[in-house]
């Protein structure tokens, strides 16, 4: 109980840290460099005609920057920024009194668009094409359409899963940008960043041990940091270098890879359960009581990146690199399965 509510108290200070350790400009911004440059010169171009920036669409895994990276594109545009989330929006009467408030140019950003339920999306497509709003007014054979106009706005759309949006909403973006995972180098220019901020004595090497294990995510990166302070703190005189790291990460059971133990866990599920798959999602998610969403939207991306796992269209299959990785011998048969 008082480990819960410890914890909890910490997520809740994680929080708050997170939102002083965002960058605030675009060159604070670290990483993702195409992007940037292309929104530079989209946001210099929106200036200089005095006209909203286009709508921008932000995909890509939880934690690689698109909160972040939204509250820059605003910034940068000189104007206000309204943040609210698809699930949050629960009628479309709700929207319509949001688009309403916006003041000319402002940013609205709508994270976990691929939420929004369909009556709601309704009223974002004359909203994002025309700046109007259609509104039916009366019920039955008298019912007319009303519009109205809205002032000029910027929709910032983000999402784990592009593939989840319908077609005529994504269609309405003019901007469509996948967020990659980090380097390493890039982490670890994010981790010396934020210990600056949090006051937190590190070297350039222990930088690196920690990026190495942020699974290309800041989101991940940050949060070990954290993590690794609070062992510097009691066990290493606050300095945080390559060893103080490694003993930390090892005592958190972060292996070199970045894989916690739900990753361990899924892994090894496949391997001893379903032989290494071919494993359905639906059936995967049973076998370690996990939400199918989260395997796909936090999980898999990165074992799929670094070649641990495969999709395909017969299901999720366990790659021998990964065998390699867990020290798990590999059957005959499951070899056949995976490089099928
Ligand atoms: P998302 O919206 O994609 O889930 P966020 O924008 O909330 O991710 O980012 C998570 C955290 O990671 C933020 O608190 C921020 O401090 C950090 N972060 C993300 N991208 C960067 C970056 N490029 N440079 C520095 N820190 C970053």
């Amino acid at each position: 109980m008082e480990e819960r509510i410890i914890s909890a108290r910490r997520r809740a200070e994680d929080d708050i840290q997170e939102n002083s350790l965002r960058p605030r400009t675009l060159s604070e911004y670290i990483g993702q460099e195409k992007l940037k440059q292309n929104l530079s010169v989209f946001i210099k171009a929106a200036r200089e005609r005095g006209d909203s920036l286009d709508h921008v669409l932000l995909y890509g895994p939880p934690g690689l920057g698109k909160t972040t990276l939204s509250q820059i594109i605003a910034a940068e545009l000189g104007v206000n920024l309204r943040a609210t989330s698809g699930p949050a929006i629960e009628r479309p009467g709700d929207l319509a009194a949001i688009l309403t408030n916006l003041a000319p140019y402002d940013v609205l950003f709508i994270d976990e668009i691929h939420r929004l339920n369909r009556s709601v999306e309704e009223i974002l497509y004359p909203a994002m094409e025309d700046f109007a709003l259609d509104i039916i007014i009366g019920k039955g054979p008298s019912a007319r359409s009303l519009r109205l106009d809205l002032v000029p706005f910027t929709l910032i759309g983000a999402t784990t899963r592009a593939g989840a949006l319908s077609s005529p909403l994504r269609d309405r973006f003019g901007v469509v940008a996948r967020l990659e995972f980090y380097s390493d180098h890039e982490l670890k220019e994010i981790i010396m960043r934020a210990a600056k901020i949090l006051q937190v004595e590190i070297d350039e090497a222990g930088a690196l041990t920690i990026a190495k294990s942020s699974r290309g995510t800041p989101r991940v990166a940050t949060r070990l940091l954290k993590r690794v302070r609070d062992f510097a703190q009691i066990k290493a005189n606050n300095v945080i270098n390559t060893s103080v790291a490694k003993q930390a990460l090892q005592m958190l059971e972060v292996d070199s890879l970045g894989l916690d133990e739900v990753d361990r866990h899924l892994l090894r599920t496949m391997i001893e359960k379903f032989g290494g798959g071919p494993v359905g999602l639906d059936t995967l998610a049973a076998a370690i009581s996990e939400e199918t969403e989260t395997i796909e939207d936090v999980y898999e991306p990165y074992l799929m990146q670094i070649g641990f796992l495969q999709r395909t269209p017969r299901g999720r299959v366990v790659t021998p690199r990964a065998y390699q990785h867990l020290g798990l011998p590999m059957l005959r048969q499951n070899e056949q399965e995976t490089l099928w």
